[in-house]
């Protein structure tokens, strides 16, 4: 059997939300249940949405609660977390798009702005662009003379228009979309960088990652995953999409909650322990009725298939029970 290997990806935004806990909890749970290898790789080529300080709350937390991840390149002595900028620097993403380019599975695209805003179209009120593969009918020596003047040029998918592409989560069962609605995403911007889902796709190849977990928002675009994984002729990872976190009101667990992050939690008097286990509970059940459990309790009883479609409700009463249990 191959060792189990997961990773937590997150992408440094902010502070560490309770829905981004529980994602690295379950991640390391599930590899370590099995003995199996947990990762980290922070998610950094958006340069947009970057925010200063964030990968250090990130690590801070992972190592106050214990999820501590097992490989990555040397840092200081010790080991590191993945870094998708670096690897962007080392040239990797680009790399991986030009092989698609020669399988024929992605092109060039050399459009301007106002050619693509000229696509753009106004569906429910809502303004949605789906790329007409102009660029895909470039000749060869078109690109190459485009490339030799230097023009700007992302790299995109080339997705079929035809047929179904069907996805399958561990949690949600099977998702089916067609393929008309996959559009020729774009793979590598015009600034160079790897877009989100390509980078990810990337690396969870070749970190040999068998096990995807994460927050059930990615749950609508895995099926471009898919496509991604076939074009190069990868195996596809296993799937487990979490359910939803909301407050006591069945809305989305927010900032306004006042305790939607870890931080928050910690500052008013929450011990990690208890943090961690209260977390390990929003979306899974063990089998009995145990409800205190030290981490090694969860890495011994955890099992993914009792993850729970339905929206887990973020409770501060019992929370606060907990703690009063460490
Ligand atoms: N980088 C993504 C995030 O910040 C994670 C996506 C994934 O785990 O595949 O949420
Ligand atoms: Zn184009």
């Amino acid at each position: 059997m191959t060792k189990i290997r997961t990773r937590y990806a997150p992408s440094p935004t902010g502070r560490m939300h309770v829905g981004n806990l529980r994602t690295a909890l379950y991640a390391y749970l599930i590899a370590k249940h099995e003995g199996g290898d947990f990762l980290l790789r922070i998610e950094d080529t958006d340069q947009e949405r970057y925010v200063e300080g964030a990968t250090e709350i990130i690590y801070r937390t992972l190592e106050e609660t214990g999820l501590i991840h097992d490989e990555g390149p040397d840092k200081d002595g010790g080991c590191g977390p993945y870094v998708q900028s670096e690897r962007q620097k080392a040239g990797i993403y680009l790399e991986y798009a030009k092989k698609l380019v020669e399988k024929g599975e992605a092109y060039y695209c050399f459009c301007t702005q106002e050619r693509l805003n000229s696509l753009k179209k106004t569906v429910n009120g809502e303004e949605i662009m789906t790329y007409d593969k102009h660029c895909l009918h470039l000749s060869k020596e078109e690109v190459e003379a485009n490339l030799a003047a230097g023009m700007p040029y992302v790299i995109r998918q080339n997705n079929p228009t035809e047929g179904t592409t069907t996805f399958h989560d561990e949690i949600y069962g099977d998702i089916t979309v067609d393929n008309s609605e996959l559009d020729d995403m774009v793979l590598i911007k015009s600034d160079g960088y790897p877009t989100y889902n390509f980078a990810n796709v990337v690396d969870d190849h070749l970190m040999g990652i068998t096990h995807v977990v994460r927050g059930n928002e990615y749950l609508s675009s895995s099926p471009k995953y898919n496509r991604l994984y076939d074009a190069f002729g990868w195996e596809v990872p296993v799937y487990v999409h979490c359910p939803l976190i909301t407050d006591e009101f069945h809305k989305k667990l927010s900032k306004r909650s006042g305790h939607s992050s870890f931080e928050d939690l910690i500052d008013q008097g929450f011990v990690s322990e208890a943090v961690v286990n209260y977390v390990a509970l929003l979306g899974w059940s063990p089998t009995d009725n145990q409800e205190i459990f030290s981490l090694e309790e969860l890495v011994k009883a955890f099992d993914y298939h009792n993850i729970s479609k339905s929206p887990a409700v973020f409770d501060i009463t019992k929370l606060k029970w907990m703690n009063g249990e460490y």
